[in-house]
């Protein structure tokens, strides 16, 4: 076999930008201090999480952290589809941090195939999340993709995901810096992989040296030791593999008498956790997660040169990993159906036992109840984890008692989640009032007594279509809807509960994705005056073609943009272009041409809102005066002392007020004095009545005459014909807008249509 590394000479370039941390990996002959990178750009790090929470709570463990002296940047994904995307189009991310269960089970692992094999990347390193140990995926099927780590949801504790992307980001570092050495890297890369597919410690350990031997170009040789307790005599190293002349020291103890120089070298490499290279021998060293490090030592003649030590660095950090994972995946196939706390089965056997049960005939008789602790965190945070997690014994071992002797149907317990019990089995055991009776008596735990209470999602199985998978996940819907209505205690899930809430989901993760997509656009509705059909403004209205090119009305999303919180970027998003957009139609001659922007209540309340308007003035330079803001009427009723100040301060920067839909609430006159508002916006439904029954004008001639009284502008709005306009301009109606004059149009098709409109009026 051949060396695999390019020549030296090569690399010179390559040795310049070096910047390795060097805390895993040290070589004894190694005198330069590592220099770093010159460019402070972030690291890009990307989240794919189906689940929300996943992404806000990743980026506030990881807030304002750097790494290597450089911020972290955080992109987000909602499903494995919308990162696809986003990885063709974001370059350089260097970690995912990627679910490996979203739209499909195997969602994330498909992803991660697709991020290797079809999009080619090769250097961004992966660590896949799974919420559960039991959603490990087949070791088979994450061989060969070079996945750096592999951790499920609950391990990942702060200083731990801190950890695990810290190294994630030096592994990249890493790769980048070697790209001048592709045929180097690839064979890391290969060996990484070949290293996954292997069984057991030993037989990675023998990979291991396999794959070495191959990075430095001569035959298996030397040995991969692990320290390990002598138990009261002094620690022993033991031998996991050996090649070469020291095979027969495989599965043995590393005597140092036997072997003094061997010994000296792995027992210096696990002392100082690094790397050493000394006469006639190199050892690499591998840190692992449970203080179990491993190290080689490896017979070796020659010096070793820049690209080669780096090269070694970036194995030694893969085979790490690899060697991790193999404890890991051992561990997660003995804890893949119990829960190791109580004993109890898990979330996995849970899902598997609700299959079992909906494809049998005691379905239609079946009740799943989630049981959930109140207020478990206070407890476990007062009385500490090691109390807690007795009394999680203690609930458990007395749901399984008493619910199973009560009845002699078959009935199972199980605990899916921190503070989450489930029970399943047939309606008359799994009632929500005999469940809750088992906590009227306290716990008696560590000599105290612990009262504690439960709340309920309960899902009947008869009414269920779908999976055990899906059961679980009504019940939980239900159990969200029982703890927010406080006294229920607990909940059955309906089909009209996970239908509303799924959509509403549904539709927030497409409408997130869509904005980020650009599937957002505005179109402009004209207003008129109504003496001379004359144009003075338009109002910017939002409008969403989804990727599959329908269109969805304002009125259906952006409520989910207000309750999901969205509304705020896409708020400014609209500001901006809308001024973007005056600024445009001045430059073609339209100089006293007013914008009117729809500003919704979240937007409004939001405490940056102010600075968010003088900013996106400023940058757009549009004239503030020729800008409107419409608030509505609703919103104007609400803390008249906080609003009335907010008005004033929105209005110091020179922008105006409308109060939309006006009529539909109740503004009391004399709020509406106090509000400084420039213009009310008679609703469409009032303008629609005028020309119905004789009593119907009443309202919009209300307004009308409210507006002069109070010395207020006033627009129609929604005006469809000409005996609409006819009435309005008799009741004295100075503005309209609706479309009799003109629909919401697109930016080119204003600007067709203004012209136009000057010609008429020329004409
Ligand atoms: P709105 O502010 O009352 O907007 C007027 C609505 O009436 C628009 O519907 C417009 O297309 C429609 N309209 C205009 N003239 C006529 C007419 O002659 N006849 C009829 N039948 N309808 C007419 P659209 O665009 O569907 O907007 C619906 C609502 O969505 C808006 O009501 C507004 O509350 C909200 N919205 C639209 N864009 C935005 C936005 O950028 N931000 C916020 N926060 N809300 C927006
Ligand atoms: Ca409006
Ligand atoms: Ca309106």
């Amino acid at each position: 076999m051949s060396a695999p590394m390019p020549p030296s000479g090569t690399m010179t370039e390559a040795g310049e930008n070096r910047a390795l941390d060097r805390d895993e990996l040290v070589f004894v002959d190694e005198a330069d201090a590592p220099v770093p990178v010159k460019s402070a750009a972030a690291w890009r790090i990307l989240v794919v999480d189906d689940d929300a929470d996943v992404h806000s709570t990743t980026t506030f463990a990881l807030k304002n952290v750097e790494m290597q002296g450089r911020p972290l940047e955080f992109l987000h994904a909602y499903s494995a589809r919308e990162a696809r995307g986003l990885l063709e189009r974001e370059p350089d991310i260097a970690v995912i941090l990627l679910d490996v269960v979203m739209e499909r089970p195997d969602a994330g692992l498909q992803l991660v195939r697709q991020i290797r094999e079809e999009l080619g990347m090769i250097e961004v390193r992966i660590i896949l999340r799974t919420g559960q140990p039991g959603y490990a995926p087949e070791i088979e099927a994450i061989r060969g993709y070079d996945i750096n780590d592999y951790r499920t949801k609950s391990e990942l504790t702060r200083t731990k995901l801190y950890t695990a992307v810290a190294a994630a980001v030096r592994s990249y570092q890493q790769l980048r810096a070697l790209d001048a050495s592709r045929a180097g890297l690839e064979q890391i890369v290969e060996a990484g992989a070949s290293l996954m597919a292997l069984h057991g410690v030993r037989d990675v350990a023998q990979g291991v040296l396999r794959q070495a031997a191959i990075l430095l170009g001569q035959a298996p040789a030397g040995v991969l030791c692990v320290r390990e307790s002598g138990q009261g005599r002094p620690d022993v190293l033991h031998v996991v593999a050996a090649a070469g002349e020291h095979a027969q020291l495989e599965g043995r103890e590393l005597s140092p008498q036997r072997h003094p120089a061997l010994a000296d070298a792995v027992g210096r490499t696990l002392g100082t956790r690094g790397g050493l290279h000394a006469e006639g021998w190199l050892s690499l060293h591998f840190p692992g997660k449970a203080g179990r490090d491993f190290a080689a030592c490896i017979p070796f003649e020659r010096k070793v040169g820049d690209i080669e030590r780096r090269l070694l660095d970036v194995f030694a950090s893969v085979v790490a990993v690899g060697l991790d994972n193999v404890e890991l995946v051992t561990h997660l196939n003995l804890a893949a159906f119990r829960d190791q706390l109580t004993g109890l089965p898990n979330r996995t056997r849970l899902v598997e036992l609700v299959d079992a049960l909906l494809a049998s005939p005691q379905r239609g008789s079946a009740t799943l109840a989630l049981v959930d602790l109140d207020h478990f965190a206070e407890t476990n945070d007062a009385l500490g984890h090691h109390f807690g997690d007795l009394l999680l014994v203690a609930v458990g071992k007395r749901l399984e008692s008493r619910l199973k002797s009560g009845s002699d149907a078959q009935l199972e317990v199980a605990r899916i989640g921190g503070d989450i019990f489930c029970v399943l089995g047939d309606a008359g055991a799994v009632q929500p009032a005999a469940i809750q009776d088992l906590f009227r008596v306290p716990f008696h735990i560590d000599g105290q007594d612990v009262q504690v209470s439960a709340t309920l999602g309960l899902v009947r199985l008869v009414e269920h279509e779908g999976s055990g998978t899906d059961a679980l996940k009504d019940a939980d819907i239900a159990l969200k809807r029982a703890k927010s209505q406080q006294r229920a205690g607990h909940f059955y899930f309906s089909r009209s509960m996970g239908v509303e809430i799924r959509e509403r989901v549904r539709m927030m993760h497409a409408l997130r994705s869509g904005f980020q997509r650009g599937e957002l656009f505005l179109a402009y509705q004209p207003q008129v005056d109504l003496a001379t059909n004359r144009p003075f403004g338009a109002e910017a209205l939002l409008r969403w073609r989804t990727e599959d090119g329908r269109l969805v009305g304002p009125d259906r999303f952006i409520p989910i943009a207000e309750y999901s919180g969205l509304i705020v970027d896409i708020g400014e998003w609209v500001l901006r272009q809308a001024l973007a957009e005056l600024v445009r139609l001045r430059a073609a001659g339209h100089r006293a041409f007013t914008m009117s922007v729809n500003v919704s209540q979240v937007q409004f309340r939001h405490p940056q809102f102010l600075d968010m308007l003088r900013r996106a003035l400023d940058d757009s330079r549009a004239p503030p005066e020729f800008v409107e803001l419409e608030i509505t009427e609703s919103m104007a009723m609400e803390e008249p002392a906080l609003l009335v100040e907010k008005l004033a301060q929105i209005k110091r920067t020179g922008v105006s007020i409308a109060i939309d839909d006006f009529g539909t609430g109740f503004s009391s006159l004399s709020h509406l004095q106090r509000l400084q508002v420039d213009r009310l916006k008679i609703d469409r439904t009032f303008v629609t009545e005028i020309t119905g029954s004789a009593r119907g004008s009443s309202i919009a001639e209300m307004v009308i005459q409210l507006g002069s009284n109070l010395g207020l502008s006033v627009i129609a709005e929604g005006v469809e014909d000409e005996r609409q306009a006819h009435i309005l301009r008799s009741l004295g109606c100075p503005l309209a807008q609706g479309f009799l004059f003109a629909r919401p149009l697109t930016p080119e098709a204003l600007l067709a249509w203004l012209g136009d409109q000057a010609l008429t009026q020329a004409a």
